[in-house]
C-alpha cells in the first residue's frame, strides 16, 4: 500500500484496467463474492488515484489536498464527492470544519448557501450559485483569517446558550461589532437551525439592528458576510423603511453623510463616525413617509446631531 501513494496517475490507471478485465471474466464465470472483492480493490485503487492528482510536495495530507484543490476553484461550489476523491478519505466534513476553524479558511457549506441565498441576494454574484447543492462547499478567499480559532470558541460558547436563536444570533454580531461575521458562523450559533437566515435579517427589518450585508447597504462587504455597524437600535420609526428604498437613498446620496460627507472610506478607528443611517426629513409623527424623497443619508454623529437639535426646538 506505502509503494501506491508515490505511484503516478497513469500507473494506476493501468492497474485499474487489469483489474476491470479480470472483473470481467469473474462476472461471466466466477462466484458474487469474487466479484464483489474486485470491485472492493477498484474502488480503494479509484480512491488512491483520486489521492495522487495532486502533487505530494503540493500537498502531502489529505487536508493538505482539500484545500489545494478548494483554492484552485476560489469561489465555486465544488461537490464533497470532489473532495472526498482527492483526499482519499470518507471524512471529508471533519477536513472542512478544521481548516474552516482551526486554520480559518473561510469555507461555506451547501447548506448554508442554500439557506443564505433566500435571504440574501448578494449571492448570486457567485457562479453556480443557482444550482447549488446542500452538500456542496465553497472557498471564499485564499487566504485564511488568523483570528478564526478564537472566533468559533466564542461561537461555541455563544451557542451553547440556553437562549433562543434570535438572542444567540444577536449576542454573536454584538460581540463583533463593526466586523463582518460569515453566514457560517451564524449558522454555528443557531445551532444549525434553519431559519437562522430569517432571524438575522428580522433583526434588521423588526427589531432595529443595522445588521448590513453587501446587497443591504455596505457594498464594500464580500458575499455571504453580515456585519452589525453599531451596538444600539435605530428608533421603531427607522425600522420599516423597504430594502429597495435604502438602497436607492444610499445610492443616491453615495454612500455618504448629506451633513459632513463622511463615507466608509473615510472610516477611522478614533472617529465616532462610523457607518451611515438614514433620516426622516418630516418624522413619522408628523405623517413622514419611507420615500426616497422623505429620506437622507447622515453619519451616526449628525444623525444624533439632528435629533438633539429637533429636541432644542421644542
Ligand atoms: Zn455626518
Ligand atoms: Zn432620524
Amino acid at each position: 500500500m506505502a509503494s501506491r501513494i508515490s505511484s503516478s496517475p497513469e500507473a494506476l490507471r493501468r492497474e485499474l484496467i487489469t483489474l476491470l478485465e479480470r472483473l470481467e471474466d469473474t462476472l461471466e464465470y466466477g462466484e458474487i463474492r469474487e466479484q464483489v472483492r474486485l470491485m472492493l480493490s477498484a474502488r480503494a485503487l479509484l480512491r488512491t488515484m483520486g489521492s495522487s492528482v495532486i502533487d505530494s510536495s503540493e500537498a502531502r495530507s489529505a487536508r493538505e489536498r482539500i484545500l489545494a484543490y478548494l483554492k484552485a476553484n476560489v469561489r465555486t461550489p465544488v461537490a464533497g464527492d470532489e473532495l472526498a476523491m482527492v483526499a482519499g478519505i470518507s471524512e471529508r466534513a471533519r477536513r472542512v470544519r478544521e481548516l474552516r476553524s482551526e486554520l480559518g479558511y473561510a469555507i461555506v457549506t451547501g447548506r448554508t448557501a442554500v439557506e443564505m441565498a433566500l435571504e440574501d441576494d448578494s449571492l448570486k454574484s457567485i457562479p453556480g450559485i443557482g444550482s447549488v447543492k446542500v452538500t456542496d462547499y465553497i472557498l471564499l478567499e485564499s487566504a485564511p483569517d488568523t483570528d478564526a480559532a478564537t472566533r468559533w470558541t466564542r461561537a461555541n460558547t455563544i451557542r451553547r446558550k440556553d437562549t433562543s436563536v434570535r438572542s444567540r444570533l444577536l449576542e454573536y454580531l454584538r460581540t463583533y461589532v463593526g466586523t463582518p461575521v460569515s453566514g457560517e458562523e451564524l449558522r454555528y450559533v443557531a445551532d444549525g437551525a434553519t431559519e437562522w437566515a430569517s432571524r438575522v435579517r428580522e433583526l434588521r427589518t423588526e427589531h432595529g439592528w443595522p445588521v448590513v450585508t453587501r446587497t443591504t447597504g455596505r457594498p464594500s462587504l464580500d458575499v455571504c458576510v453580515y456585519m452589525l455597524e453599531s451596538d444600539r437600535q435605530l428608533p421603531e420609526h427607522d425600522r420599516r423603511i423597504p430594502d429597495t428604498i435604502r438602497i436607492q437613498v444610499l445610492e443616491r446620496d453615495r454612500f455618504s453623510c448629506t451633513d459632513c460627507g463622511w463615507g466608509e472610506s473615510s472610516w477611522h478607528k478614533a472617529d465616532p463616525r462610523n457607518h451611515l443611517e438614514l433620516h426622516h426629513l418630516t418624522s413619522h409623527a408628523d405623517g413622514g413617509e419611507n420615500s426616497a424623497e422623505n429620506l437622507v443619508v447622515l453619519c451616526n454623529v449628525c444623525h444624533d446631531q439632528r435629533h438633539r437639535s429637533d429636541i432644542d426646538a421644542l
